[in-house]
């Protein structure tokens, strides 16, 4: 059999790169190109250790949200009705996920959608509408906690077609996190101390495109009383050059870094500020406290289990606090995570290779 694996963004690469391995010979990494920047791809395709993808589109970065749909939509049809893949995978909730699940929908192809089930109940949020038609078209939905499940379940969707197989992140982050001497290193690297430093990320929308809300929000950084250390998307790099805003005296800028330097810094912090999803999830692996700077998040399961607090810029600082209050942390660095047991990828594999109909379990019609 062969598994088209559909691939857009950072983080699909991440979390998907176990999914590549579980399916072996089997699969076939496909890139859409959504992100183009080579700091957001090639080095997460180089660092996961995943065979070169196919990318058959170009110039599908860049364009607002219908033309990147359409695009793919498009590209994606032509690749797939001549690659004729058994099976299309896709992760998340991007416009490339959308564009393969309803491609391949369109032609017949079962739809695995991982990470299935995921609902902010904010339609507003493009993420959501993706997440909605993708969960419209997919024949198998890989959800990665009962919760998302339940999500599923009470939208109609048939619960032969849902599984509850744990997020793959969890894998993706023991595979890639350095051992203990090389997170020393890169954190020497980066001119932080093990303990004694904040890593934040911010990228979304609602935090960039409004510059007083990213003034705001650099501003609380400045303030935690610990160096800051920002790893800048393409986009935040762009909306502060846009907005004129220079970067505190506590928080220090440096380009994208790959997934392992990323966790090697994760690993040695205090404490996490982020509007990341994927962080939401890699913080309940590596036992840290995060603030989640968002007006509302799809992943309740980390600010339930205790390791993360939802709050505007404004509510940094005592989220922060709260978080890091005598005997917290050391509390959640032993806490199971709500996200999986690390097995996530095998079962999307196993089900995967069903819904392609090669060994006959015949989880589809
Ligand atoms: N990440 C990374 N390098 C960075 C910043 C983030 O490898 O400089 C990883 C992070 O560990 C997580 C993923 O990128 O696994 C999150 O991606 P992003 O925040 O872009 O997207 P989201 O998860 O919000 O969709």
């Amino acid at each position: 059999p062969r598994v088209a694996v559909v691939m857009g963004t950072r983080p699909e690469i991440i979390k998907l790169a176990p999914v590549v391995a579980a399916l072996g010979p089997a699969a076939s990494p496909l890139a859409t190109g959504q992100h183009w920047d080579a700091d957001l791809t090639d080095v997460f395709f180089a660092g996961v250790g995943m065979p070169r993808p196919v990318q058959p589109l170009r110039g599908v970065g860049g364009r607002d949200r219908a033309g990147q749909v359409a695009a793919m939509l498009t590209g994606l049809t032509d690749w797939f009705r001549t690659d004729r893949p058994d099976a299309v995978v896709v992760q998340g909730d991007t416009n490339s996920a959308n564009a393969g699940a309803q491609a391949a929908h369109h032609l017949g192809i079962p739809v695995v959608h991982v990470e299935a089930g995921l609902r902010s109940f904010d339609r507003a949020m493009p993420e959501e509408v993706n997440r909605l038609v993708i969960g419209a078209v997919a024949d198998v939905h890989c959800a990665a906690t009962r919760g998302n499940a339940e999500h599923l379940l009470r939208a109609g969707t048939p619960a032969s077609a849902v599984h509850v197989t744990g997020n793959t992140i969890v894998e993706a982050t023991r595979r890639a996190l350095p051992a203990p001497a090389v997170r020393a290193a890169v954190q020497a690297a980066h001119g932080v101390v093990a303990g004694q430093y904040v890593l934040a990320t911010v990228h979304r929308p609602e935090n960039t495109d409004d510059p007083e809300r990213l003034r705001a929000l650099l501003q609380a950084l400045d303030l935690l009383g610990l160096p800051v250390l920002l790893p800048l998307h393409p986009r935040t790099r762009a909306a502060l050059t846009a907005a004129g805003a220079v970067l505190p005296p506590a928080v220090r800028g440096t380009g994208p870094v790959d997934h392992a330097t990323f966790l090697a810094l994760a690993a040695g912090a205090r404490l996490l500020v982020s509007d990341s999803g994927g962080v939401q999830e890699e913080v309940t692996v590596l036992g840290k406290p995060l603030v989640v700077v968002r007006n509302s998040t799809e992943r309740p399961e980390a600010v339930d289990a205790g390791f993360a607090e939802l709050t505007g810029p404004e509510g940094v600082l005592p989220a922060a606090r709260r978080l890091l209050r005598p005997g917290w942390p050391e509390e959640l660095s032993r806490r199971p995570s709500p996200f999986g047991d690390g097995r996530a990828a095998e079962r999307v594999a196993a089900l995967t290779l069903a819904a392609a109909g090669h060994d006959g379990a015949g989880v589809l019609t």
